[in-house]
């Protein structure tokens, strides 16, 4: 995932930058997206030069041929007129023109290197590997990769009706989800998807057919999203983690997450299959 950064790139290229100040990213005033700037159009980089890291390559951006650079300022405290931070979700989810994976994956790598400074197994100080994105302890040659935590995410129909639940986290803004959870080491997706739906909801469910899946970066899923069919049982809500589920007719949905997370593209994708019956 890393590539060893092009100094010539660096200092002579437009590029796209992800800037991280206190885990927020850092923007224009009013840009709505992540900076494409030269270097020197971005002034309070100038003492973090050593600091700045390259990301692969994208393909599947309106921006493919510009470099990724990615920098961590931590802490620090960005004073520059013109710019200001704004939170990680909310580029994600405002949909503004910057592809999703950019920022996700470059959050994903400064979080892997802000959490992997020492050895897991030794204790001594990590140094980076230039040539893979991975940390390395040149004590006991033990090597850190970036963690990926797959979860599952299932949305679930019963004729007409499609099954969402809203998560203690989503009082608020009263929004209804699909199910989504970790899965446990030792578990298939599968078992994972059962597992879930019933701790959850308390009804099991059949059929299940693999979706799509998307990188999450909060700070490292990978959703992946299933179909699946009611089989039997009540809703009964898990206590502590559900406020509410029901059944809800495709026609009457309450308030639901954007297409551009993968729980969105779910719902709408089991709307079009109950559309299609
Ligand atoms: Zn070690």
């Amino acid at each position: 995932m890393m590539i060893k950064l092009d100094e010539a790139m660096l200092t002579t290229q437009q590029a796209l930058w992800v800037v991280f100040s206190r885990g927020k990213l850092v923007v224009q005033e009013s840009s709505e997206s992540i900076p494409v700037a030269y270097l020197h159009e971005l002034p309070f980089l100038t003492s973090y030069i050593s600091d700045i890291h390259q990301l692969p390559p994208l393909n599947e951006t309106a921006q493919r041929d510009l470099p990724v650079f990615v920098v961590d300022l931590g802490a620090e405290h960005i004073d520059e007129p013109g710019w200001e931070r704004v939170s990680l979700r909310q580029l994600l989810f405002a949909e503004y023109d910057i592809a999703f994976s950019v920022i996700g994956r470059a959050w994903q790598y400064i979080h892997f290197l802000r959490t992997h400074q020492f050895c897991g197994q030794c204790g001594s100080k990590t140094e980076r590997v230039d040539w893979e994105m991975a940390m390395h302890c040149h004590r006991c040659q033990h090597r850190s990769y970036p963690r990926v935590s797959p979860c599952i995410i299932v949305s679930i129909h019963n004729n007409e009706k499609v099954l969402l639940a809203k998560g203690v986290r989503h009082r608020d803004a009263n929004m209804y989800s699909t199910l989504a959870g970790f899965v446990e080491s030792g578990e298939s997706l599968e078992q994972a998807v059962h597992r879930e739906v019933y701790e959850e909801v308390g009804v099991k469910v059949k059929n299940l057919r693999y979706y799509n899946s998307q990188p999450w970066p909060f700070p490292h899923s990978l959703m992946v999203g299933f179909i699946a069919e009611y089989d039997e049982g009540e809703i009964r809500c898990q206590e502590n983690e559900i406020d509410d589920a029901q059944w809800f007719d495709i026609d009457n949905l309450p308030t639901i997450p954007p297409k551009v997370s993968i729980a969105g593209q779910l719902i709408a994708e089991t709307v079009s299959l109950i559309g299609n019956k």
